[in-house]
C-alpha cells in the first residue's frame, strides 16, 4: 500500500524538539505518558481498540511509530491535548486522500490482471472467515494448476504463540515448481521516483516478514483452529449459508468431502497448503505512482527471529506490558509528516527530558569546575 507521509525524501528535515535527546527507548516517563492511564482504566490496548484480533496494517503503524498509532485509534486522546476551545484539524488533506486512492486502484488493477472478484453474500462470521480460507485455497489451487503467480492472499493465525490473533492479505506470492521455492512480493507505489529512505524499507520489510510468518504457520501446522474459534468467537460446526455453499461447491475442494461448515473447509484447506514450501525469501517493489514506472526493489532472506523479537514487543503493548513509546531519536524525521505533532505527548516528554539532560549535565560540569 502507500504511504503518504513519508514517500518524500526529506529525512533531514530539521525536528525541534527531540534534536539530540537521548535513548527514546529507556525512557522511564514512557511509563507514565497520560495516554496510557486513560487506555488502562478501560482496559488493554486490545481490549479497547481490537478486542477480535488485530491486522498486520496495525502492527506496521505500530512499527512506524506507537504514539501515532495510538492516536489514529482514538483522535479522542490527542485532541484533549490542545487548549480548549482551540480547533484542531487532524482530517487526511484531499492530496493525502488522493495518494491513499491511487495506491489502491494501482493494487486493485494488479489483482484484476490474474483473477476478478466475485461477489459473495455473507450471512454469518463464520461465513466471512470461510470465504478468506476459500481465497486461500483459490490461490494455492491456482499453483497446483500451473499458475506462477497469485494475488491478495488472506492469511492470518496467532504467530509465536503470542496469544494475539492476526489478519492480513499477502500482496503477491510467486510460486516456482521446478525449484519448489515460494516467494513473497509487496508492492509499494511513491509519489516520487526516488528509491525510500531506510525507515520506509524497515517498515516494509517487517510487514512482508509477518506475512510470511503467517503463511508458514499454515504450512507447518502452527494454525490452531481451536485457538482461532476461542479467539473469534466462531462457531466451526455452524453450517454455511446457501450463498457460500455455491463457491464451496463450485471449487475442487469440495470433490471429494462434502463441506458444509468452517471447521471441515479449515481441515481441507490446510490439507492442501500443507504440501506448499514454506517461504524463506521475500521483495519489496517499489513503484512510481503516476507512471508505474519501476523506482527500486529490496530482496531479502527472512529473518524469523528479529521478527519474533519485534513482534514480542509490540504485543507487549497490546496486552499492557509496558507503556506507549514514540519514535527514538534517530527517527525523529517522522514528526514532520504526522498529523498529530503539534499536541503529541511524546515529543512533549522528550523535550522536556532534553531540558533536563541538558540542566543535569551543566550542573555537572559546574560543580566539576568548582
Ligand atoms: Fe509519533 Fe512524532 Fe507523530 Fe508524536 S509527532 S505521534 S512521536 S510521529
Amino acid at each position: 500500500m502507500n504511504d503518504f507521509w513519508n514517500d518524500d525524501d526529506q529525512e533531514l528535515a530539521n525536528i525541534d524538539v527531540l534534536e539530540n535527546c537521548v535513548d527514546c527507548e529507556n525512557i522511564s516517563a514512557a511509563q507514565r505518558l497520560e495516554c496510557d492511564s486513560i487506555i488502562r482504566s478501560k482496559g488493554t490496548p486490545q481490549i479497547c481498540f481490537r478486542p477480535e484480533y488485530l491486522t498486520v496494517s496495525d502492527l506496521v503503524k505500530q512499527q512506524w511509530c506507537e504514539q501515532q498509532l495510538v492516536y489514529s485509534l482514538d483522535p479522542g486522546i490527542y485532541l484533549m491535548r490542545a487548549p480548549p476551545g482551540m480547533i484542531v484539524d487532524i482530517e487526511e488533506t484531499p492530496e493525502q486522500k488522493l495518494v491513499k486512492k491511487k495506491g489502491s486502484d494501482i493494487h486493485f488493477e494488479r489483482e484484476l490482471e490474474i483473477q476478478v472478484p466475485v461477489q459473495v453474500n455473507i450471512e454469518t462470521k463464520e461465513d466471512d472467515w470461510g470465504v478468506k480460507f476459500l481465497n486461500l485455497q483459490f490461490a494455492v489451487q491456482s499453483f497446483y494448476n500451473g499458475n506462477r503467480l497469485a494475488r491478495e492472499i488472506p492469511v492470518f493465525g496467532v504467530p509465536f504463540d503470542k496469544d494475539v490473533f492476526v489478519y492480513g492479505i499477502i500482496d503477491e506470492l510467486q510460486y516456482n515448481l521446478n525449484e519448489y521455492r515460494v516467494i513473497i512480493t509487496e508492492l509499494k507505489t511513491r509519489r516520487n521516483s526516488f528509491p525510500p529512505k531506510q525507515g520506509q524499507i524497515r517498515k516494509d520489510k517487517y510487514q512482508v516478514s509477518l506475512y510470511a510468518q503467517l503463511f508458514n504457520d499454515f504450512v507447518e501446522g502452527r494454525f490452531s483452529k481451536e485457538l482461532m474459534a476461542a479467539k473469534l468467537q466462531l462457531k466451526v460446526n455452524a453450517q454455511f449459508s446457501k450463498s457460500v455453499m455455491k463457491h464451496i461447491t463450485q471449487s475442487r475442494i469440495n470433490s471429494a468431502n462434502k463441506i458444509h461448515t468452517l471447521g471441515a473447509l479449515i481441515d481441507a484447506v490446510l490439507t492442501q497448503v500443507q504440501a506448499m514450501p514454506r517461504i524463506h525469501f521475500a521483495k519489496v517493489e517499489y513503484i512510481h505512482q503516476e507512471t508505474k514506472q519501476f523506482i527500486s526493489v529490496v530482496d531479502f532472506c527472512l529473518d524469523f527471529q528479529s521478527l519474533a523479537e519485534q513482534y514480542s514487543r509490540h504485543i507487549e503493548w497490546w496486552l499492557a506490558k509496558r507503556g506507549t513509546t514514540g519514535v527514538e531519536v534517530e527517527d525523529c524525521w517522522k514528526c514532520s509528516y504526522c498529523l498529530f505533532s503539534e499536541f503529541c505527548e511524546w515529543r512533549k516528554v522528550m523535550a522536556e527530558r532534553t531540558t533536563k539532560e541538558a540542566y543535569r549535565t551543566k550542573c555537572v560540569t559546574d560543580a566539576s569546575l568548582k
